[in-house]
């Protein structure tokens, strides 16, 4: 159950030695789609170097466009493993599909992203896996049903579950998403799951990358999730909010700087 009533202290995720939530904070970054093993290589290197805790890439894209780059699927599985192999950050990557469990095996968190967030019948099948599930809050979804689709996984017995909020569709369109700063510290009230926050979908602009961080750090959050890209210009999707790494390394020192003052 996700409810802080039934459950007052809060749950810890643990992942390759770290620990998510209770306290603790951790960094998740990388590219939005895995493009090639020296991208995602050089990437996890250099997120690595700037204090980021874990990397994420996408494999299975959900892509607005049937037309649009669709990820490299089970390979972009097999060149995130050899990331981690080179860095010893574990590994976030999303899942579509049931019927690609076994291909996530190797996999330390696997991502429901916001378009599948009330795909039912897959939050049960993640719900019998033992491992930690970063489950997105949907374009349209209320935090009451992101804790909804939260219990569907925890129903099935499997109550590793961290929440992400990564900006909601309004009426605005300065930004991509409307980041909802205050789902951060009522997730964190009604529930006891670990809350992550994505600025970069959120904002969709990388500029916006760093206040929306810190906003986040400040409310609450006990972690970020951060798309980076060794060459941005050239990405495969998403490079308009992507930061290269020299500016990763930039608002990584401003995260820890804050950190030391939450
Ligand atoms: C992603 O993390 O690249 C992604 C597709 O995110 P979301 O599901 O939040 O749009
Ligand atoms: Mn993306």
């Amino acid at each position: 159950n996700a409810n802080r009533k039934f459950h007052p202290n809060d749950t810890v995720v643990e992942v390759g030695g770290l620990k998510i939530g209770g306290g603790h904070f951790q960094v998740i970054a990388g590219p939005c789609s895995v493009e090639s093993g020296e991208q995602i290589c050089e990437v996890a290197a250099r997120v690595k170097k700037a204090g980021a805790n874990l990397l994420r890439g996408g494999a299975f894209k959900p892509r607005t466009s049937p037309y649009a780059f669709q990820g490299l699927r089970a390979e972009g599985i097999e060149l995130l493993s050899e990331a981690r192999g080179q860095t010893g950050l574990p590994i976030v990557t999303e899942i579509m599909s049931a019927s690609h469990i076994p291909l996530f095996e190797t996999v330390d968190i696997i991502q429901v992203g916001a378009r599948n967030m009330q795909n039912f019948e897959l939050l049960k099948e993640l719900g019998k896996l033992k491992k930690p599930i970063l489950l997105k809050r949907g374009l349209a979804n209320t935090i009451e049903e992101l804790l909804m689709s939260a219990e569907y996984i925890m129903a099935g017995g499997n109550t590793q579950v961290i929440l992400c909020e990564r900006g909601i569709r309004t009426f605005e369109t300065a930004t991509r998403n409307t980041l909802d700063i205050s789902a951060i510290p009522i997730l964190k009230q009604k529930s006891h799951l670990p809350v992550v926050v994505d600025p970069s979908h959120a904002a969709g602009i990388t500029s916006l990358v760093l206040p929306l961080s810190l906003a986040a750090l400040a409310a609450g959050a006990d972690g970020l999730i951060i798309e980076v890209h060794n060459n941005p210009e050239k990405a495969l999707s998403d490079g308009a909010q992507s930061l290269t790494p020299d500016q990763f390394d930039g608002v990584m020192e401003k995260i820890k700087g804050a950190a030391a003052f939450f």
